[in-house]
């Protein structure tokens, strides 16, 4: 199964990317992580360390791609999850996108890309341009993580218009969206009663979580010595759950950006004050 996680810039997709490879693995998965981002720290919590990208690897090769190994660019992180980051063109220059479409080449070259049972991109934010969008190509899922604010419910509805044009070509579903860093959801279901799609998960705003990135670990690692953080590995267990069981998922048909604004908008307008705070904290 091959699962591809968009969402706003910074909005937590490389975080639940890490722990939910973990979870996956936890249920007996083989799983490959890749991060599509030029930032390429998708994987820094599952090896403790930047691994060197293939865009890197390649340069240093001259694209001699029959002079790279599969150790070179896989690296074995927490839990036995795989881990390659893509990398980025300098910064400034060149199409970030082109990345993705190498790296997939590359793993073919290697044998590696039909390997695993779950092979999960974890793909540059709100940018969906041609080659960002190149891995909904190869996804069968897309999961798209969002706050309970506009800014990240607008990103998402932008993904869901790429989700809805890939899917005329291959069969790729929207599984859902996982709402992040929030203990409010009225935002997210005012949205997706318009445009109708499951909600896999809502997780709050989580000291731990933040500390994890620090440390370089994830929370299952955290969780190892700390059994109080397993409620929160259950969230991404949750999600790991229905997804390896092949949820029905939907094809998705975005909003209009009138419309959107002004759903969210009157809505945003019509609530009190307390019930605009949206970041709750919740210390554990
Ligand atoms: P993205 O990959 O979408 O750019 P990251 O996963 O890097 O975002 O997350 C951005 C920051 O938010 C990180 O410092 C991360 O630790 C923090 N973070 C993510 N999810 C949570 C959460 N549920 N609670 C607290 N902090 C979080
Ligand atoms: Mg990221």
């Amino acid at each position: 199964m091959k699962l591809a996680v968009y969402g706003k810039g910074g909005i937590g997709k490389s975080t639940i990317s890490c722990n939910l490879s973990i979870a996956l693995a936890r249920r007996g998965q083989k799983v490959l992580q890749i991060g599509c981002d030029p930032k390429h720290d998708s994987t820094f919590t599952l090896t403790s360390f930047l691994i060197p990208t293939i865009i890197d690897t390649l340069q240093a090769k001259d694209y001699h791609y029959e002079d790279v190994w599969p150790e070179d660019v896989i690296y074995r992180g927490h839990a036995g999850v795989h881990c390659v980051e893509a990398g980025g063109p300098p910064a400034g220059a060149g199409c970030g996108g082109y990345v993705v479409g190498e790296t997939v080449k590359l793993l073919k070259e290697l044998n590696a890309f039909y390997e695993y049972d779950i092979i999960l991109f974890d793909v540059l934010g709100d940018v969906v341009c041609g080659g960002f969008a190149a891995p909904l190509n190869y996804a069968d899922y897309c999961l798209i993580v969002t706050d309970n604010g506009f800014d990240a419910l607008f990103a998402a509805n932008r993904i869901v218009a790429s989700v809805r044009e890939k899917a005329r070509s291959h069969r790729l579903r929207l599984a859902g969206l996982i709402g992040n860093r929030t203990l409010q959801r009225d935002l997210i279901d005012k949205y997706v009663e318009h445009c109708p799609m499951p909600v896999l998960e809502v997780l709050p705003l989580i000291e731990d979580i933040r500390i994890s990135r620090v440390k370089g670990q994830t929370i299952f690692e955290l969780a190892e010595s700390n059994s109080e953080l397993n409620d929160v590995c259950d969230f991404y267990l949750n999600i790991a759950d229905q997804l390896l069981s092949n949820p029905e998922g939907v094809v998705p048909t975005e909003l209009l950006d009138g419309e959107l604004f002004s759903l969210l908008s009157d809505f945003y307008l019509n609530t009190t004050t307390t019930e605009k705070v949206q970041d709750d904290f919740l210390m554990i």
